[in-house]
């Protein structure tokens, strides 16, 4: 009897982030873990004043010593941005390709966490042992380069993780996804348990290929000619930003890069030879004014709308380097992410104020997914041929779609699995079973990580959406009189200066509850406050059909 495995699931299972989970081998004092990932998911507009959301670390914290190393498919912030967090709690080496490990060093660097890992690049099919594991790197496609695919070789078979993929036939730099050596795991020594990538399930067909969206681009620049370009993709879309600057140096344009990230990007892309760019092509963007219109293309950040982001900036005519008029043309190279919806159309009215002519990709095709459609999944599927199927990365009704394409292509109903975040996953003779749970609610970061919880936010929705009623009045606990008050103070709720009637009103109706109050007794501080409450947010509702927050203040002399 072999020893069983277990994968816990920390993150990225119900939501599309922060991606984060535990594989676990050997017994008793033995065990060991295995991270894959530890990414951030970006806030909702329902939360409040939050920065970032993360994994939840707890876990990972009680079972510090355990923990081997952690393995980085990829170099997208839902995958490495929780790094520069954890490794402030935990120290561990982190293996990934060089380029993923360039892209998660410059957080981690920022933070000045450097000294608490060890950066240990791998290439394209390398199997190693990472400390009580037994691994192997996958090249996948996807919408950064050098991504992986990991195959975990334990005591109850291969664990295969997809990573984020797409099974693009001719992508921009011909690495595609290694479905040969899949199919060489699936056919010798069998591929246990495949975790996959939900994101597209539910979009049916094949993904149309980076490579496309070049000729478009290609296209635009033609059409374009005279006017100056001006670009915003992901920074560590280097497929897209290499076919951008194709496209512009192919019709004489000089290229500048404008944004932090995209600088650091570009720069680490041309340094690991990974991003095509001749110096003789490349400008700075203080420079840009000096050639014509037509001469140039700035690649810029802010794909998503991101307030303080480079695009944004331009977009309220408040960058530096680069005004915008009726002279120029605006391509954005992307999709919006679930949450971004509102700051992406923001900034496009912004553009398009200042004269802009705007293309995005509901438009015009300058926009490819790096995610698995449905046709790529079950051909994945019909490859691997797993005998347990669980979907990952994605919303629940992502992975309910992705688990209806695995009993499509023969897995059977009961070996297909749909977890939660928190789940744990038992892999044993007997087969595969969800075995326990861990921790894995949201893990919010405000300014600093971990003072923020759900009673907050629920605080600053409701201010947020009914204001606050802040009620104060001083008592004489001895005699049982008011002494002050009921002062009403209040943001948010009605606007002061033209409801003093209501407010007077309101005053009496709390005057009275307290009064009354008191002479029956009653001179417990907390006691009072609650009668002030009540009967502040009685009146509030009755009159006003709102319900702030009511504060109540009650002070002892
Ligand atoms: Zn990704
Ligand atoms: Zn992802």
């Amino acid at each position: 009897m072999a020893e069983s495995v277990r994968v816990v699931f920390l993150g990225g299972l119900g939501e599309i982030g922060r991606n984060c989970m535990a594989i676990e081998q050997g017994v008793g004092d033995e065990q060991r873990i295995l991270l894959i990932d530890c990414g951030l998911m970006f806030p909702g507009p329902d939360l409040h004043g939050i920065d970032l959301v993360l994994p939840d670390f707890t876990y990972l914290r009680e079972n510090a010593d355990r923990i081997d190393a952690l393995v980085a498919t990829h170099g997208h912030e839902d995958h490495v941005g929780g790094l520069q967090f954890l490794l402030r709690e935990i120290s561990f080496p982190i293996y990934a390709s060089a380029l993923t490990l360039g892209m998660a060093r410059n957080r981690i660097e920022e933070a000045g966490l450097l000294g608490r890992t060890e950066l240990i690049p791998v290439v394209d099919g390398e199997r190693r042992r990472i400390g009580a594991f037994d691994v192997e790197f996958i090249p996948v496609t996807h919408s950064v380069p050098h991504a992986h695919a990991v195959a975990v070789h334990t005591p109850q078979g291969v664990i295969l993780h997809s990573g984020d993929f797409k099974l693009d036939l001719t992508p921009v730099d011909d690495r595609r996804t290694d479905l040969a050596r899949i199919g060489e795991l699936a056919k010798t020594v069998g591929i246990r348990v495949l975790l996959a990538d939900s994101t597209n399930a539910e979009e049916a067909g094949y993904a149309p290929s980076e490579r496309g969206v070049g000729r478009v681009l290609r296209s635009i620049f033609a059409e374009h000619a005279g006017r100056r370009i001006i670009t915003a993709s992901f920074a560590s879309h280097l497929h897209r930003i290499q076919q951008i600057a194709d496209a512009a140096i192919a019709c004489g344009r000089k290229v500048a890069t404008l944004g932090l990230s995209m600088r650091k990007n570009v720069q680490l892309g041309v340094d690991l030879g990974v991003l095509h760019l001749p110096a003789s092509s490349v400008v700075d963007v203080e420079d840009i004014d000096r050639y014509p219109p037509g001469e140039i293309c700035v690649i810029s950040t802010g794909s998503q709308g991101e307030p303080m982001s480079a695009l944004a900036l331009l977009a309220r005519g408040e960058n530096k380097f680069v005004k915008l008029s009726e002279h120029d043309t605006v391509i954005l190279s992307s999709h919006a992410i679930p949450g971004n919806e509102s700051n992406v159309n923001r900034v496009m009215d912004g553009l398009l104020k200042l004269g802009a002519t705007v293309i995005h990709s509901g438009i015009q095709d300058v926009h490819a997914t790096g995610h698995a459609q449905a046709d790529e999944l079950k051909t994945y599927l019909s490859i691997a041929r797993p005998e347990w199927y669980v979907p990952i990365h994605g919303e629940y009704r992502h992975l309910v779609a992705n688990a209806a394409l695995g009993e499509l292509m023969g897995v059977p109903r009961d070996h297909v699995i749909v977890c939660d975040d928190g789940d744990v996953l038992e892999v044993s003779d007997r087969g595969v079973e969800v075995a326990g749970r861990v921790p894995a609610g949201y893990l919010f970061v405000d300014g600093i990580v971990g003072d923020v919880g759900q009673g907050v936010l629920r605080d600053r929705r409701v201010l947020a959406s009914e204001g606050v009623v802040v009620v104060v009045v001083s008592v004489d606990t001895q005699t049982g009189k008011v002494l002050l008050g009921p002062e009403i103070i209040t943001r948010g709720w009605v606007y002061a200066p033209e409801a003093e009637d209501l407010l007077d009103e309101a005053c009496d109706t709390v005057a009275a509850a307290v009064e009354a109050s008191l002479s029956s007794g009653v001179r417990d501080v907390e006691a009072l406050e609650r009668d002030v409450r009540r009967a502040a947010g009685k009146f509030v509702s009755e009159r006003t059909r709102r319900r702030p927050m009511i504060v109540p203040v009650v002070m002892e002399a």
